[in-house]
């Protein structure tokens, strides 16, 4: 049986927790997921887990197959003229990285136009001319036009290949885009770092792609395999002053490029902020080793967000506030671990929903356990005020409210009235009718007071079938005609036994009013009450006695 009962309670946790992670895993797919927050939050996480690994790695193999020459802050500052050198500056270079023999010469900048100088074009047209494996840069513009190398140069170079870098919400660099598209979907042309790669390798362009996981927007992850300081990189202007040792430059990739900070051509990536031309470098890299980032499918990401956030869940419905939180930590590490060992095997995945699942049903249903204890707490602390079957207040906040309110009073707070109540002969009505009856009359006599009696009024079940009522404000002529009402509706009140008999009860009550006797003890309030009532009992009962404060009070008359 009690097998019986443990089962059934964990089969019931186990469905809410399968609606909540249902409802809850719904809710992120179809509208949460789509939260701009919750994307970036998502990239960031894929960012420090990308940094990680990169420092676990270690730079890709195909980095020593790239050499940067880099207009860099040290060649601006070294040169006699300003930048934009001019183009028989460049063709000089040209001309001495040519020299060395490089497989390819990948240039990111762009040629477009005429120079001022016509002699400035014919003498880089005719470096131009003596090589053969520059690859320049060009680029689509806003408005989606092609903007290419000018003519002329286009005729004497291998190719040209466009240098957009697609961003994400952020602003940071973690996407290529090997191709630009017609709105038909067809091929306009490759990217720099696509028609490098293929030189390179000697492949078609389209080889080079074939197994790219392309995203819906035509773009691919970057594998940042390379910081800056894992490039070879020689600054310009050495080359222009042969101040530097260029032998090395044979049969790599050279990448001549800007990433002097004055230009801004330095894009946020997930390895920190890195010119274009080291950003192309990392995409032909990325071609290169074929080390392509996955996502992981629909499928799979519903399936670990199912499972992490079930299990937070599930801690959330069963354990203690404290062991949950832990849990959820536990859990947020595990995933976190998972993450990264999927990412290190190319594989991204739904970070950010996971987490965000673990965190919101957490906060929703421990929040949630925190009110409900909140409200308890309330209610037992009601509890332990209110008298079990009268639902009157009890003996001991009677016993407070008249102590605060005779401080009140004695504080020059307005006077108040107390009166006592007992019902007569009342252990005969138990006797004779019995102890159940007895209750039903207790309860019937609680109810005329409270309905009898002002908000502000405080009423208490005193002792077994003893009543108080504190009344703030009430004047003593007044708590006796009250007092007198109660007492001629209780004696109204007809009660049947079971066995049919008609019972009818009287009642007697004692008041004390401030106005007439004070003490700043109340205790001695309670025994003036106590006397009146007392009082009323001996001469006769069903009566009202007020306190005469010549009497003297009941306890010291015993
Ligand atoms: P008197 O007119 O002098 O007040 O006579 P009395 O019989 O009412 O005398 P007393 O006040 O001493 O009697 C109290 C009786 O109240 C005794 C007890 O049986 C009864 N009583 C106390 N608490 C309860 C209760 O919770 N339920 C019931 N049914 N009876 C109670
Ligand atoms: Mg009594
Ligand atoms: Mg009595």
């Amino acid at each position: 049986m009690d097998n019986d009962i443990f089962s059934r309670v964990v089969k019931n946790i186990i469905l809410k927790a399968i609606a909540i992670t249902a409802v809850l895993c719904f809710f992120y797919t179809a509208w949460i997921s789509d939260l701009k927050i919750v994307q970036i939050s998502n990239l960031k996480l894929f960012d420090s887990f990308f940094s990680l690994k990169y420092r676990i790695n270690g730079s890709c193999s195909k980095i020593d197959d790239m050499v940067l020459v880099a207009v860099d802050d040290e060649s601006v500052r070294n040169m006699d003229v300003r930048w934009p050198w001019p183009r028989s500056f460049v063709a000089e270079i040209i001309q001495k990285i040519s020299d060395e023999d490089p497989a390819v010469i990948a240039v990111d900048l762009i040629f477009t136009g005429k120079s001022q100088d016509q002699e400035q074009d014919r003498i880089f047209v005719d470096v131009l001319k003596n090589t053969s494996n520059v690859i320049s840069a060009s680029y689509f513009g806003n408005d989606g036009r092609h903007v290419v190398p000018e003519e002329n140069i286009v005729k004497n170079i291998k190719a040209y290949g466009f240098v957009n870098k697609p961003r994400d919400q952020d602003g940071v660099v973690r996407k290529m885009r090997p191709v630009a598209l017609t709105g038909a979907g067809e091929i306009i042309d490759y990217s720099l770092s696509v028609k490098v790669s293929g030189e390179f390798l000697d492949q078609p362009y389209y080889d080079i792609i074939s197994e790219l996981p392309l995203l819906e927007n035509h773009t691919a992850y970057i594998q940042y395999g390379g910081s800056k300081k894992d490039f070879t990189t020689i600054p310009a202007w050495k080359i222009l002053k042969e101040k530097a040792d260029i032998s090395g430059l044979k049969d790599k990739i050279v990448f001549l490029g800007v990433s002097a900070e004055v230009f801004h051509d330095s894009y946020p990536t997930p390895l920190g902020s890195m010119p274009g031309v080291l950003i192309a470098a990392n995409e032909t890299a990325t071609y290169m080793t074929r080390d392509y980032f996955n996502y992981s499918s629909e499928f799979m990401n519903f399936m670990i967000l199912f499972f992490f956030v079930f299990i937070a869940i599930l801690a959330a419905l069963r354990i203690s506030v404290l062991h949950g939180i832990l849990l959820n930590t536990v859990q947020i590490i595990i995933f976190s671990v998972l993450g990264f060992f999927l990412l290190s095997k190319n594989l991204i995945i739904d970070y950010s929903g996971v987490i965000i699942l673990i965190v919101i049903p957490s906060i929703l249903l421990y929040g949630g356990r925190y009110v409900n204890l909140a409200i308890e707490n309330m209610m037992l602390k009601k509890e332990s005020i209110t008298d079990g079957l009268t639902r009157l207040y009890g003996y001991k906040y009677f016993d407070l409210r008249l102590k605060l309110q005779l401080k009140k009073t004695l504080t020059g707070g307005k006077s108040f009235s107390l009166e006592m109540y007992d019902i007569d002969h009342f252990k005969n009505v138990n006797d004779t009718y019995g102890h159940e009856f007895g209750n039903v009359v207790l309860k019937a006599v609680a109810g005329v007071l409270s309905d009898n009696c002002r908000k502000s009024d405080t009423v208490a079940r005193f002792g077994g079938e003893e009543f108080c009522i504190l009344m703030p404000g009430a004047k003593q002529e007044n708590a006796l005609k009250h007092a007198d009402r109660i007492r001629e509706k209780i004696k109204a009140l007809e009660f049947t036994t079971e066995k049919g008999e008609e019972v009818k009860i009287t009642i007697s009550g004692g008041i004390v009013s401030t106005e007439e006797y004070i003490s700043d003890d109340h205790l001695n309030i309670l025994r003036a009450a106590d006397t009146a009532l007392y009082s009323s009992k001996d001469t006769g009962r069903d009566k009202i006695s007020i306190f005469d404060k010549e009497d003297k009070l009941l306890e010291e008359k015993k």
